[in-house]
């Protein structure tokens, strides 16, 4: 769908969160414990300010940089909007991603487990952390591999970062479910209660799986550039 043929911002979160609501029933959990985060990356504030207007309030970005070249303005008008960091993150964008964000979801390796709770300690502010499981075992896709999860965890832990749960992406083009299942597991695993997976075309999959946050962009912003 092109950005021309939406229906109004208010339209398309009362479909996707009717969508969530059915997917939750089978599973007999809550929609309200669903976190919808409005994956807002490639759109400008003209297509976000529609989606806070009808009540969203949070949003994800992949990039610092363009995070901060979108937000600061938003969140004056909407004071309240939480922002999730949920793209690849380079040890030296530390600073700016605790500064920026709510919450970090792609915490995936020991060098930036130590430059976010370096940046954590000096700015006394702590974003809610998950840490990105590379559920397929894909060599292209960020995220830390499973064997090497409770290291990097007992890290996190160690580092004092407060560790929301975990996320993953899981592999293109095939039966999401299992992958689903197996985050769901090693979360269980590891006493965290935090899941973020499930995106615009696997999210109901994803909540009757126990999803906690899903990140939703195309089904609510259209196809990107
Ligand atoms: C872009 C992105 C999403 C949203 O994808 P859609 O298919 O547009 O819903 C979710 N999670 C991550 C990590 C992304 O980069």
């Amino acid at each position: 769908m092109s950005r021309a043929e939406l229906p109004p911002a208010a339209a398309r979160l009362a479909e996707i969160r009717a969508r969530i609501a059915r997917a939750a029933k089978p599973a007999q959990r809550d929609p309200a414990t669903v976190t919808l985060i409005a994956v807002s990356k490639t759109h400008p504030a003209a297509a976000i300010e529609p989606l806070l207007a009808a009540g969203q309030r949070d949003f994800g970005e992949n990039r610092v940089q363009e995070a901060q070249a979108k937000w600061p303005a938003l969140r004056d008008q909407w004071p309240d909007a939480r922002l999730h960091l949920i793209g690849q993150l380079q040890s030296n964008k530390a600073a700016e991603a605790v500064a920026l964000a709510d919450a970090i979801h792609s915490i995936d390796r020991p060098s930036l487990v130590a430059a976010l709770a370096r940046a954590m300690d000096a700015q006394d502010k702590r974003p809610a952390c998950f840490v990105q499981v590379n559920i397929g075992d894909e060599p292209q896709k960020g995220g830390c591999a499973i064997p090497a999860l409770p290291a990097l965890l007992a890290e996190a832990r160690a580092a004092d970062l407060p560790l929301a749960g975990l996320m993953c992406l899981p592999p293109a083009g095939i039966e999401p479910a299992p992958y689903f299942a197996l985050l769901a597991k090693l979360a269980r695993d590891s006493g965290l209660a935090g899941l973020s997976m499930g995106m615009s075309d696997d999210f109901e999959t994803a909540v009757m799986l126990g999803a906690t946050h899903v990140r939703i962009g195309s089904a609510l912003f259209g196809a990107r550039a």
